[in-house]
């Protein structure tokens, strides 16, 4: 709950006995999304590309709680019906529940002008932010309807609401992220068990930022820690019958 200065304060077993899901959570915001997770009850599934970063990461919560974390390494270029499907059927066996999903996990792909824009760059951007969200958006909901109070947290973007120039792939694949919340939170809007919204962390010292803006401080950045709070509230019961809109970190606090 918002405390009388506005400010969100999760309570420590926000997440006390729910499974969550956090795409790319070997790095940046993701990652520190899984430890926050963790670190508020959850048990945490979490899938990314680069194994040992997911190992490093379920040491850390290993070490830091009595939750019970698994690692699951898939790259989500090459995540398909078949892989979701397993990783249904994974989750099933290893708890028999799921209570929520951070898409997290996003490739930045080629900064050209459209006309140059490699074609197989441009697939591959949308095949990791948009088409593996949508296939394993679509495998979970079924595990999703049967929690109690189940979200759905997909990560977007300031492009991906007002596009810019060079931004490519990218803009599109976050635009097409909003259109696949609205759609699916306005079919799960009346059974009112699933909750799903987009949330833009806004710039965040990550290697996706350094990326992006090669000539920036990223010490003008704030870490992913400072978002927390916003992360933890869309997962938690706290933004229970919220459902179809749009967040942005930067301004959340205030609003
Ligand atoms: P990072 O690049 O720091 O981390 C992204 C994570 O996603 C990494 O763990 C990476 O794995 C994983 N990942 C990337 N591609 C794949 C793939 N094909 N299969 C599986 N996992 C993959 O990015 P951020 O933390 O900065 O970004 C997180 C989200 O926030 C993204 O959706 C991004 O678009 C969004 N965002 C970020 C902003 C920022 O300023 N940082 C601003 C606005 C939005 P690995 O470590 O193995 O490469």
């Amino acid at each position: 709950m918002r405390a009388r200065d506005g400010v969100y304060r999760p309570r420590a077993d926000l997440l006390a006995g729910r499974v969550v899901l956090v795409t790319g959570a070997g790095d940046g915001i993701g990652r520190t999304a899984a430890l926050a997770y963790a670190e508020h009850g959850a048990n945490v599934v979490l899938l990314g590309r680069t194994r040992t970063k997911l190992e490093a990461v379920f040491d850390a919560i290993e070490a830091g709680t009595d939750t019970r974390p698994v690692v699951v390494p898939a790259d989500l270029l090459h995540v398909g019906e078949e892989a979701a499907d397993s990783l249904v059927a994974a989750i099933r066996g290893e708890y028999g529940r799921l209570d929520g999903v951070l898409h997290n996990a996003g490739a930045l792909g080629p900064r050209n002008p459209i006309a140059h824009y490699p074609v197989q760059a441009w697939l591959d951007v949308m095949q990791v932010n948009v088409n593996a969200a949508f296939t394993l958006t679509r495998a979970v909901l079924p595990l999703l309807d049967v929690a109690d109070d189940a979200s759905i947290v997909f990560t977007s973007s300031g492009v991906g609401r007002t596009g810019r120039a060079y931004w490519g792939a990218y803009a599109a694949s976050k635009f097409a992220t909003e259109g696949l919340v609205q759609v699916l939170a306005d079919e799960v809007a009346e059974a009112g068990r699933i909750r799903v919204n987009s949330l833009n962390p806004g710039g965040t010292r990550t290697a996706m930022r350094a990326a992006a803006y090669p000539g920036e401080d990223p010490e003008t950045l704030p870490e992913p820690s400072a978002h927390m709070g916003l992360y933890l509230y869309l997962m938690g019961p706290d933004s229970r019958g919220v459902n179809g809109r749009q967040f942005d970190a930067a301004t959340w606090r205030s609003a």
